[in-house]
């Protein structure tokens, strides 16, 4: 590890004057979940869909809740169950305190759709989920009926051997109809995007407020197979950031002037870097 790194890292955590968080999927691997990235991962975390033969790309498709709703219910109450299990690591109370104690404003950008953040106590209106949230449902037939936010304590019941999830599946509180997860999938021209257009234009509004004070943004384990975070925040960067640390263990480079790259998991650099000694 390069030591010098960790040093000016720790020198921009301690000057910021506010923080925006990218994260990705590295920052929920910490937590002990599993990184669905790559065939062998996938089938791996889900042997009955090997069996089938069905692939990533083509489970994360909408065409499932109406052609097999408890299949595509077994996959994703799979992984909302997984969610909803998994304590968020010590890294997002660490990023908590830095905004509740010492009071620095800031901003989460993050794919992640497991609403770790907010289950750590950040607030609804300091986050953007830009794949939105598997922690919130919509209605398939698009009755009106408003994105709802599920249960704390809403588990599914799944049979391991098919995936099948059992009834009742989850319905929409309006018309009754099958609900999905409001995240956007592969082909998914039914996505309901008011809420994360909605966080968007508070993330937007956020970067302005905060683009001529010492702003730093953190990125944490966001990966280059699907770049939106990365972009993001280089984005954010090059027009409103002082400083830059990029954080993931095997892509940590970065093309940008005066960036910091640590290669190492989100949980480590986070300690590393909030330690003041
Ligand atoms: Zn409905």
């Amino acid at each position: 590890m390069h030591q010098d790194s960790i040093l000016a890292a720790k020198n921009a955590w301690q000057e910021a004057e506010a923080i925006l968080v990218g994260a990705g999927a590295g920052m929920g691997v910490d937590s002990g979940l599993p990184d669905f990235r790559g065939k062998s991962g996938f089938w791996k975390a889900y042997p009955p869909l090997a069996k089938m033969g069905i692939e990533f790309e083509e489970m994360a498709n909408p065409y499932w809740f109406t052609q097999n709703p408890s299949l595509a219910w077994g996959f994703y109450g799979h992984r909302l169950n997984l969610y909803q299990k998994t304590k968020p690591h010590r890294g997002f109370n660490i990023l908590l305190n830095k905004f509740k104690e010492e009071n620095i404003p800031m901003f989460v950008f993050t794919s992640n759709v497991d609403s770790h953040f907010q289950k750590t106590g950040f607030e609804e209106n300091q986050i953007m989920e830009c794949h939105g949230s598997l922690m919130h449902f919509q209605c398939i037939e698009e009755c009106g009926q408003p994105i709802w936010p599920i249960g704390p304590d809403l588990l599914l019941q799944i049979n391991p051997d098919n995936l099948l999830a059992k009834e009742p599946l989850p319905s929409c509180p309006q018309c009754g109809s099958l609900a999905r997860p409001n995240i956007l999938m592969f082909s998914d021209f039914a996505w309901n995007s008011t809420r994360t257009y909605a966080q968007r234009q508070r993330f937007e509004k956020w970067i302005e407020k905060f683009k001529n004070k010492n702003l730093l943004i953190i990125e944490l384990g966001a990966g280059t197979n699907i770049p939106t975070v990365r972009l993001t925040c280089e984005e954010v960067y090059q027009s409103a950031g002082n400083h830059f640390i990029r954080v993931n263990p095997g892509e940590s480079e970065c093309g940008l002037k005066n960036t910091l790259s640590l290669p190492m998991g989100a949980k480590d650099a986070i300690k590393a870097i909030s330690q003041n000694y």
